[in-house]
């Protein structure tokens, strides 16, 4: 195959998206990327990233600007509701992995790649959603709800977990599951709350209580993100998601959490613009591709928040596909090679994900303190063991 001959259809203009666009080019081979929606900045709440998504992005020569834009997590900081630690392990080890993890907002993230993607003249159009492909004569037709459609060799999605791509490629599911937790979340400005150290900002925090779990960190220089996880019997709906009195969220979410130690009350009312998310998951598809089109990031496995990996998941599917399609002597042989070495890691850290967590639901006093003695042995004996499967992952671009 003539690789750099190839036209590839990207849908999703999120993580993944950008990221496969800009190794593409690197690769040589051009791509248009198409995004449903209009270019927003500030849209959705914080993100962690972790080495292993660093060092992708130190590929592309983002890390930096990624370093500048979010916060450098030194530590993860376990503490119980009463403020006592119980465990605290270094999270970066710049000496292990090369990359450190940071925290940062997720727009701050999908800025940072697609102003590199517009810098190298990549096409990105928004409010092109897509909703039909035709796969004939070896070629595929995208077909947009404005009524406009586009012609390439092959097509990606990367749109995320409602993944309009993943519907066409296997209309009967399985389908994204509902992992049973809703997290609330925001930001506050660091010059609001006085009390949080500068060691806790560099962490991330996880406080573990009995009304259930409270994270937060820096996301950058003059920003606090925080979250929740709530356990639910069902998601809630679109109008519920979106449509909520913020005084009545933040006075429930007041709580559950209102009695945990400073600076997490602190935190609660300062916050001004609270976001509810459904956490659900995407286990394991039967396939990642058919044909001429696959599937990346949160479309083809995606992940609860509480693995931390999302965003560095679709980051390595994009370095990993743009390296195959290069090297590869066909789409076939790429796309197989790709689903064989991404499949077993990332089903894996979707288990990791749900198991994460299920640790960090409401428990009665004897749950809890079992809980706390857990954690103080676990995670102070083999957390940064534990991790080291996640973060040393390297993808080897030449
Ligand atoms: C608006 C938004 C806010 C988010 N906020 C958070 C957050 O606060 N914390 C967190 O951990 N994760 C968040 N995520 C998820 C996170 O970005 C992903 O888990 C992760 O980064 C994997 O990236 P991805 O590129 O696979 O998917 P995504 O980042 O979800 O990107 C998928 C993109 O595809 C677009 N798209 C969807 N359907 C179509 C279609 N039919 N046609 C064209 N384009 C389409 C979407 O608008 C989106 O931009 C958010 C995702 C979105 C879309």
């Amino acid at each position: 195959m003539d690789s750099k001959k190839l036209k590839v259809i990207i849908i999703g203009g999120g993580i993944g998206g950008p990221a496969l666009a800009l190794f593409l080019k690197k690769a040589g081979i051009s791509s248009v990327i198409y995004e449903s929606r209009p270019y927003e900045e500030n849209v959705g709440g914080g993100l962690g990233l972790a080495p292993n998504g660093l060092n992708v992005l130190a590929s592309l020569g983002l890390n930096e600007d990624v370093i500048n834009a979010g916060t450098v997590i030194k530590h993860a900081w376990f503490k119980n509701s009463r403020g006592k630690t119980l465990a605290k392990i270094r999270y970066s080890i710049p000496e292990k992995y090369e990359q450190p993890g940071v925290a940062i907002s997720r727009a701050s993230l999908n800025k940072i790649l697609v102003d590199e993607v517009k810098k190298q003249d990549i096409p990105i159009n928004y409010n092109k959603k897509l909703k039909d492909i035709i796969q004939q004569n070896g070629e595929i037709k995208a077909y947009f709800d404005d009524g406009s459609f586009t012609i390439g060799d092959i097509l990606i999605g990367a749109d995320g977990i409602g993944s309009a791509v993943r519907k066409y490629l296997l209309p009967n599911g399985p389908f994204p599951a509902f992992t049973g937790i809703v997290s609330s979340a925001g930001f506050i400005k660091t010059e609001q709350i006085k009390i949080i150290k500068q060691d806790e900002i560099d962490s991330l925090n996880f406080i573990y209580g009995k009304n259930g779990f409270f994270g937060f960190s820096g996301a950058g220089s003059d920003e606090i993100m925080w979250w929740t996880n709530i356990k639910v019997t069902h998601p809630y709906s679109r109008a519920e998601l979106t449509d909520f009195d913020q005084q009545n969220e933040k006075e429930s979410i007041f709580k559950f959490y209102g009695n945990y130690a400073s600076p997490v009350k602190e935190i609660i009312e300062k916050s001004d613009n609270v976001m509810r998310f459904n956490v659900f998951d995407v286990q394991s598809l039967p396939n990642w591709f058919s044909g001429k089109i696959m599937l990346i990031g949160d479309a083809a496995h995606a992940v609860s928040p509480n693995a931390g990996q999302g965003a560095s998941m679709a980051l390595e599917d994009a370095m990993m596909l743009a390296k195959l399609l290069r090297n590869e002597k066909t789409v076939a042989s790429a796309f197989s090679t790709f689903e064989a070495l991404r499949k077993p890691r990332v089903e894996k850290i979707v288990q990791e994900g749900r198991r994460r967590g299920e640790d960090k639901e409401i428990s009665g006093t004897f749950k809890q303190l079992i809980r706390e003695w857990m954690i103080r042995i676990f995670v102070n004996i083999f957390g940064v063991k534990g991790n080291a499967w996640l973060f040393d992952y390297k993808i080897d671009w030449d």
